[in-house]
């Protein structure tokens, strides 16, 4: 069994295009295939290099291996003409002569009678003195549709059928020598024995033709399964209006490779049960494209937020840190100083970047600390505010160990000796060590930032006390 993922370099790994992949890989992980990536990068025009580099490093990210391959079709052009030309021998398929300003005015007058374009068929039965005569002109090869049923059975889909009738003397190969898709795509197929085509449904209407190529060259035809759309969340084609759509802005954003595979290989399969969260290698020993929906699957970017939280929460610091490290940016402390920063936040986030956002409060210098204006307005009350927090940075200072236990039981002691609510210290108290409203367990703060830094920031808030209450 061999599966492939071929995708055309004209832009970034699609989540599509990377759910096309999960499934191939699953597919045959499964059943013991191998599994081929192949760059369809004939379309000169639309294809870069800097594309398929892309397409390579999103997938390596994500985790979706190959066992052969990146092959370039673009290394392979000569074949695909001699495979062309081949079939021309054989009376499959013929050389087509007609210009684009003929084409063109058959299409004019087709739409004029009000009926469906259809090429005329006019260079199918030229004379050997008629191909003879224009040996020189600019040609295509076109391939030779005959009449008559084409069906298969569609591992998602179920049974196919199509008539044959209705498809045009397509064509193999442009004047320029390039092949078109058609032609690429069955000649690798039959040569790198693809048994499993896995593809998006977009493909449909191309696989009768597929099939008509594969019988033309006497090859197998591989078993076919088109994968359901992916709507967006306004229940359209997932495009870029209701959020990203490629592998790398998800990356950008700090989601794991492990969720959004995760995420991804859920729109339009399910292990069964509830269960959600299943990694890599439990899903390939239950995956099967026979089991996929065969309805559109709705992409849930809210979904994918909780599922990469679930992610990081699951995660210890330690391996949290290689993946968080690019978005504390380059001065960020090593993992020893920031172990517990990070445990104390991180099922406070949904994704990386989000986590280094609730972590900055632990990362700057007490003296570069800034304050939210709420918070400020909110927290800083009082004309015994200065004395408060100079109670509190006393009482702070002798609590032994500096734990969360004994820092609490020092300021609800203070508290209560002043016959005070805890709520007068732990709100200033949040201000001065996260500059926040909102923070962990605010004891933890305190412990995780130490009690120096604790009351070096307290000073700062006093210090600040006369300009911010001013
Ligand atoms: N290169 C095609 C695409 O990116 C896929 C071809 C195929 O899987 O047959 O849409």
């Amino acid at each position: 069994m061999k599966l492939r993922f071929a995708p055309s370099p004209t832009g970034f790994l699609h989540v599509g295009g990377a759910r096309t992949a999960i499934f191939n890989l699953l597919h045959a992980r499964r059943h013991g295939g191998r599994m081929l990536l192949r760059i369809e990068d004939t379309d000169v025009e639309r294809s870069r290099q800097h594309h398929a580099e892309q397409i390579v490093n999103s997938l390596q990210w994500l985790g979706i291996g190959w066992d052969e391959g990146p092959l370039y079709q673009s290394d392979r052009l000569e074949m695909y003409r001699e495979r062309a030309e081949e079939l021309v021998a054989a009376g499959k398929a013929y050389h087509c002569y007609c210009t684009v300003e003929e084409l063109e005015a058959d299409r004019v007058a087709a739409e004029r009678a009000g009926k469906a374009y259809r090429y005329s068929g006019k260079c199918r039965a030229l004379s050997d003195a008629e191909i003879e005569a224009r040996a020189d002109m600019q040609h295509v090869v076109r391939f030779k549709v005959e009449p008559g049923p084409v069906e298969f059975h569609d591992l998602i889909r179920g049974n196919v059928h199509f008539e044959a009738d209705l498809i045009d003397d397509f064509v193999l190969l442009r004047s320029d020598g390039y092949p078109t898709y058609h032609l690429s795509v069955v000649v690798d197929d039959i040569e790198m024995n693809v048994t499993i085509v896995a593809r998006g449904d977009d493909h449909l209407s191309n696989t009768p033709k597929h099939i008509l190529l594969f019988r033309a060259f006497r090859a197998d035809v591989p078993t076919f399964a088109h994968l359901p759309l992916i709507l967006g969340s306004d229940k359209k084609r997932l495009s870029k209006r209701t959020g990203a759509t490629s592998a790398e802005e998800y990356r950008d954003i700090g989601i794991l490779p492990e969720a959004l595979f995760n995420f991804l290989m859920l729109l339009g399969w399910a292990p069964g049960g509830d269960r959600e969260i299943i990694s890599r290698a439990e899903a390939a020993e239950a995956f099967d494209l026979s089991d996929v929906n065969k309805a559109p699957a709705v992409f849930d970017v809210e979904k994918l937020l909780w599922m990469n939280g679930q992610y990081m929460m699951r995660m210890t610091a330690d391996e949290l840190y290689p993946v968080l490290a690019p978005f504390l940016g380059p001065d960020a402390p090593a993992l020893d100083a920031l172990r517990g920063v990070i445990e104390l936040n991180k099922s406070r986030a949904r994704t990386l970047k989000d986590l280094a956002e609730v972590m900055r409060p632990f990362l700057v210098a007490d003296d570069g600390l800034e304050y939210e204006s709420e918070a400020v307005k909110k927290h800083l009350k009082g004309d015994d505010l200065a004395e408060r927090m100079r109670d509190l940075q006393s009482a702070l200072a002798s609590a032994q160990p500096f734990d969360v236990v004994s820092t609490e039981k020092a300021l609800r002691a203070l508290a209560e000796s002043r016959g005070l609510s805890a709520g007068k210290y732990i709100h200033p108290l949040r201000l001065a060590l996260t500059g926040r409203g909102a923070s962990p367990p605010i004891f933890d703060v305190a412990v995780a930032l130490g009690r120096q830094r604790t009351l070096a920031r307290l000073q700062q808030l006093i210090d600040r006390l006369s300009s911010l209450t001013a």
